[in-house]
């Protein structure tokens, strides 16, 4: 463990702790930011009567178009001149929202960052590969302070020009990489395309996050570029990358939550009520340290589930992956969808990539989706070669397999649209808008 006494304090002195820093917090956000004072009137509650993290339920929550609504620093607990760093979210789901640290806060986004690459593997010592975005996104700079903190040599190679990345893979000759799940399969894919033997790189650990992923990516990631993968899960409003990581003597079981300074809840989605450990719902967080924009009870919108693992090494909890975005969850028809239930079935067809979109529309009364997906770069390879008539074969030959695959396995029937790789647009942060919902 990077921080063995923190990363394994016993659960009631986690509580105390946790219950001491959410009344400092709750303190400095009731004097120090408008918004929380109101809330707090609002809704009725004494900050001085909350005392024990178990209270927390009582707080009022924080939502995005909070942040929004106070745009640009109006949620910030301490001066402007105060603040050391200004990041804004990647904006996948609208504005992009802005984001204020002081210096401590830094010091404590360095510090989970360096506890999460730890737990994927790395050690002081070893260098690695950044190929998360630099700039407005957290991701890049992220990674970077807490790998610096943790005593790594830190190549800040960022997103994009894939030539570039496969040299500095093979010659600066990294242990460890970060990228977005989607990059380290282009990555892999174009390893194997450019015969390159990627058990002769130095790489081992691939530390992978900022968008939903599936077991069936962990393996082509593993294999294409002969690494460990795990998880990194983070937001811009709770840090960054960093607020969970997946042990990599843990895999599958789910990723550490740094509870010491994000304390976490699953609530339902539409009751808002908490619900007990192991139930999936909407998963919310409190900052405990957070100087410069403390949030409570921050509805993050993603869905997952939270458990104590009683075989891991840490004692702080651990969450399941993100099945998606409560405002992703799709009712079709009557049967709920997440995109990543499809992203599955695409999966299974091998010549498609984890690269697609759900076009929602409802023209004729009822709910329509159609996959738009595109091929893996190798099968456009091939296709580039075909003849006309050959390519529109392969293209129905597609359609039909992976339509059959969704009908048999989620029960619904969906129009496939294949398309070129490359040709479905990406966000700046190198992340892919997965839900276009155009229905009326
Ligand atoms: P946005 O994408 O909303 O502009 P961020 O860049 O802060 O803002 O992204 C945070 C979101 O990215 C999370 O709320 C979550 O939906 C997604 N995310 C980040 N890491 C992971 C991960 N490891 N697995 C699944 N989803 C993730």
């Amino acid at each position: 463990m990077y921080n063995k006494e923190l990363e394994s304090l016993p659960l009631d002195k986690l509580r105390n702790l946790q219950s001491d820093r959410l009344q400092i917090m709750l303190r400095r956000q009731y004097e120090h930011v408008p918004f929380y004072k109101k809330a707090f009137d609002e809704a009725g509650v004494d900050i001085k009567q909350i005392k024990r993290i178990e209270d927390i339920h009582k707080l009022p929550f924080t939502l995005k178009t909070d942040l929004r609504d106070n745009y640009p620093y109006h949620l910030s607990a301490v001066p402007e001149s105060q603040f050391s760093r200004i990041h804004a979210s990647s904006g996948t789901t609208g504005r992009p929202t802005v984001v204020t640290y002081t210096k401590n806060d830094l010091e404590v986004f360095s510090e989970v960052v360096a506890r999460s690459l730890y737990a994927a593997g790395a050690r002081p010592g070893m260098k690695i590969h950044n190929a998360y975005g630099y700039g407005l996104f957290t991701g890049g700079l992220g990674v970077h302070g807490g790998a610096e903190k943790m005593g790594l040599a830190v190549i800040p190679v960022s997103g994009g020009m894939t030539e570039r990345q496969l040299t500095i893979l093979q010659d600066f000759k990294p242990d460890v990489i970060t990228c977005t799940p989607s990059y380290g399969q282009t990555l892999a894919e174009k390893c194997r395309e450019r015969g390159i033997d990627v058990t002769k790189l130095n790489v081992k650990y691939a530390i992978i996050g900022a968008e939903p992923w599936t077991e069936a990516v962990r393996k082509d990631i593993e294999t294409g570029l002969d690494v460990q993968a795990t998880n990194i899960y983070g937001l811009s409003e709770v840090i960054g990358p960093g607020v969970s990581q997946e042990d990599v003597d843990e895999k599958g079981t789910g990723s550490y939550i740094w509870e010491d300074h994000f304390y976490p809840e699953i609530v339902d989605k539409d009751t808002k009520e908490p619900l007990p450990y192991g139930e999936e719902g909407v998963l919310v967080f409190t900052t405990l340290t957070k100087e410069a924009m403390p949030f409570c009870r921050y509805w993050t919108n993603d869905i997952c589930t939270l458990h104590y693992d009683p075989n891991g090494k840490r004692t702080h909890i651990k969450m399941g992956d993100i099945k998606g975005r409560a405002d992703d969850m799709l009712i079709i028809r009557g049967v709920n969808l997440f995109h990543t239930q499809v992203e599955s079935v695409i999966e299974s067809v091998s010549d498609l990539a984890a690269q697609y979109q759900l076009i929602v529309s409802n023209d004729g009364g009822m709910d329509k989706v159609k996959v738009k997906v595109e091929m893996k770069s190798a099968c456009q390879d091939n296709y580039n070669t075909l003849s006309s008539a050959r390519q529109s074969k392969l293209c129905t030959e597609l359609q039909q397999k992976l339509s059959k695959n969704i009908k048999d396995t989620i029960g619904l029937s969906m129009a496939v649209d294949i398309v070129n790789c490359g040709d479905i647009p990406r966000s700046a942060g190198g992340k892919l808008n997965r839900i276009v919902d155009e229905r009326k």
